[in-house]
């Protein structure tokens, strides 16, 4: 039987609650054979994830979540099989956590002028790693009771027109996928349903994406419903795209997104991983 791959997850050196060797542990004891850390914008948990999948004989794909503003939008782009030490690609996540840490600041301001206090403060003291991400924001202000649960912290404060938002300018997609092509890395668009683009944008996405050296899409994805996944996979045929597959797992607290859970890719959809390009041995 072939390894069971998760292409998409997240540890502490992003926004996610496990150390890249806990959550190394838990994608093996889900019965998952091929595993890639794709934190935000850093690849910080690499080294130790891979250190751990080793031990545990698991393949960790080294990979990364880059954030990317394509046409006023953000969207993410996963670089598969990456090499860590590359310059252009580091130099890159460089700037990207710079601006992160503007951002984060902007966000404590914002929300300082809304009546709360020392979420910036709160926001770093949680996040362990090198970035901030706004679910550091949404954890903090649940601790401080400000809202019952993540998802409320980002609907009540912080998306387009409430008090701490802050709008981004993120990578563009071109350097983007430069950057993860020189480290020799495979691009793939992460959760393509979610970003709620018409049919044709969503083509125009892809097209670019492609033309631009990208090789695929994430098809099943932990925030795909099912019929997100067969739209996706009908995108990705005509587009001649690659699939990929991943759960985008940030930790056990999210009960809804478990590792080693992941639906089948659907008929005729060609696996990533089954591509010549395909950079992990
Ligand atoms: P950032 O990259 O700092 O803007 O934060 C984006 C991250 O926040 C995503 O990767 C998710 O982990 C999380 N996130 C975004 N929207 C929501 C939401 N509605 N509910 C819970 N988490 C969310
Ligand atoms: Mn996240
Ligand atoms: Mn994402
Ligand atoms: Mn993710």
């Amino acid at each position: 039987m072939p390894a069971t791959h998760d292409l998409h997850s997240h540890s502490l050196a992003s926004d996610g609650t496990l150390a890249p060797a806990g959550l190394v542990q838990a994608a093996q004891t889900a019965g998952i054979g091929v595993l890639a850390l794709t934190d935000h914008d850093t690849t910080d948990g690499i080294a130790a994830a891979s250190a751990a999948a080793h031990a545990a004989g698991l393949r960790l794909v080294p990979g990364v979540e880059i954030s990317v503003t394509w046409q006023a939008q953000t969207i993410h782009v996963l670089g598969l099989g990456i090499d860590t030490g590359n310059a252009a690609l580091q130099a890159g996540l460089a700037q990207l956590c710079a601006f992160r840490d503007w951002r984060a600041e902007e966000i404590g301001r914002r929300l300082a002028r809304a009546g709360i206090d020392g979420a910036w403060a709160g926001a770093r003291a949680l996040a362990q790693g090198r970035i901030v991400s706004r679910t550091h924001f949404a954890q903090h202000l649940v601790g401080q009771g400000h809202a019952a649960s993540v998802r409320d912290v980002f609907r009540h404060f912080l998306v387009n027109g409430k008090p701490g938002y802050v709008s981004c300018q993120w990578a563009e997609l071109e350097p983007a996928l430069d950057w993860i092509r020189s480290a020799g890395g495979m691009a793939v668009i992460a959760h393509p349903a979610r970003y709620r683009l018409t049919a044709s944008r969503l083509r125009r996405l892809v097209g670019e994406f492609r033309e631009l050296g990208g090789a695929g899409m994430e098809v099943v994805s932990g925030s795909h419903t099912r019929d997100n996944i067969r739209a996706m996979a009908a995108v990705c045929r005509n587009e001649r795209m690659l699939a990929s597959s991943g759960s985008d797992y940030h930790g056990p607290d999210n009960c809804w997104i478990r590792l080693g859970e992941l639906p089948a890719l659907p008929a005729g959809c060609i696996p990533v991983w089954e591509s010549e390009q395909w950079p992990v041995q």
